[in-house]
């Protein structure tokens, strides 16, 4: 098969570790026989400095008549001083919204060779962690009606307005069932509900969405308990759905307790099979062009490119195979770095990773 992607490098370390993923995607290519034509494109602070734009539309227009968008990471000092639509993270809303991804899915998972990079207790990761948040991300309170008033009894006041339909609830709800049930069958929903309208409404329509998937278990947490919960007993948890800003909060938690923050992949998905998929860290202008960068984030990305965007199982679970078999084998970039581990860079963090592959 032949897949379209459209790349963006983006700022920062971003074209070191996309770099490293292509290469990656390549060999997997070749090993399965599939075509991956690449096109470049431009986001972030780059498109400012070469077009005086993060988001071109000629960008979108490329991603929109892509397979799938992966991209690095946008962002630097370097455009701080811009104001709201001017700065380079403008393209990531400007992206996800053009291309109607409403699901963002973070897989954390702690390997067995990483266990001494999670902040928890050993008796707790002794188990291993394997968790997929799935965020509402175009609804709810980061949308919702804002405003102030100026007059009041205690004084100006000023109001966020959390509001979910039932039809953004079930598409959400849907993508975490689908998902569960190419894990282990089992999911969270994560909620205010005895305080929240607006969360009784996304439990009423979880619950009879979920009489569709007889197959996978459901249960439904208060968010103050899901955050604990996460610390206390992460085996307990496969999929968790959740709105807009719990899934911003549970999302970092659940990267957190998992270790380096250049170990995890992101996806964001819509109704077709486009995706956008991309590392969760940021741009790391601190490490920019030093061959410093751990490019795993990326390379997992992906990986779950493969999976969901083309259906491609088997070479999806091999990137991830050839990713844990070099940490087993001790190589770590700096950011991951322990006692006794042998470190390597960048590229040769890539290396290892088609070495494995090619075996
Ligand atoms: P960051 O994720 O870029 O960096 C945080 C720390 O983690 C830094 O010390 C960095 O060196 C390290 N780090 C991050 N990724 C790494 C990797 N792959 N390998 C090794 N070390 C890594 O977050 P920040 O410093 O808060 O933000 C830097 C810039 O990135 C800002 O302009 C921010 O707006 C932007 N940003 C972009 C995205 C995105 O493109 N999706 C996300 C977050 C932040």
């Amino acid at each position: 098969m032949r897949y379209s992607i459209a790349t963006i490098p983006g700022d920062g370390i971003g074209p070191e570790v996309i770099q490293e993923t292509i290469l990656v995607l390549n060999k997997v290519g070749e090993i399965f026989g599939h075509q991956m034509d690449f096109q470049e494109v431009l986001a972030g602070g780059i498109a400012i400095d070469k077009t005086g734009m993060p988001l071109p539309k000629e960008t979108i227009e490329i991603c929109r008549n892509s397979d799938a968008v992966l991209l690095g990471a946008v962002g630097g000092p370097k455009w701080d001083n811009l104001s709201g639509d001017k700065r380079p993270e403008r393209a990531l809303l400007g992206l996800r919204e053009a291309l109607g991804l409403y699901a963002n899915i973070r897989p954390a998972v702690l390997y067995q060779a990483l266990k001494e990079a999670s902040p928890l207790r050993s008796d707790i990761v002794e188990k291993g962690i394997d968790i997929c948040v799935v965020r509402e991300l175009t609804g709810g309170i980061y949308f919702g009606d804002r405003g102030r008033n100026k007059e009041g009894k205690m004084g100006e006041s000023a109001y966020d307005t959390e509001s979910y339909s039932v039809g953004e609830v079930e598409r959400i709800a849907r993508s975490a069932f689908e998902i569960a049930r190419k894990r282990n069958r089992k999911v969270t929903s994560v909620d205010k509900a005895n305080v929240l309208e607006s969360s009784r409404l996304w439990r009423s329509v979880i619950v009879e969405l979920s009489k569709d998937y007889p197959d996978v278990a459901l249960d439904h947490m208060y968010i103050d308990n899901a955050a604990m919960q996460l610390i206390r007993d992460p085996q307990q948890f496969d999929v968790i759905v959740t709105t807009n800003m719990f899934g911003d909060i549970l999302s970092d938690e659940a990267s957190m307790i998992t270790g380096s923050i250049g170990m995890l992949p992101s996806a964001s998905l819509g109704e077709g099979s486009l995706g956008m998929y991309e590392p969760i860290h940021g741009s790391a202008p601190d490490i920019a062009g030093e061959d410093k960068a751990n490019p795993i984030a990326t390379i997992l990305s992906s990986a779950m490119m493969l999976r969901f965007s083309f259906a491609l199982e088997e070479e999806a679970k091999a990137i991830e195979n050839a990713v844990m078999k070099v940490l087993e084998n001790n190589y770590r970039t700096g950011d991951i770095i322990s006692k006794g581990m042998t470190l390597v860079g960048t590229k040769e963090m890539g290396r290892l990773i088609l070495q494995e592959l090619a075996k």
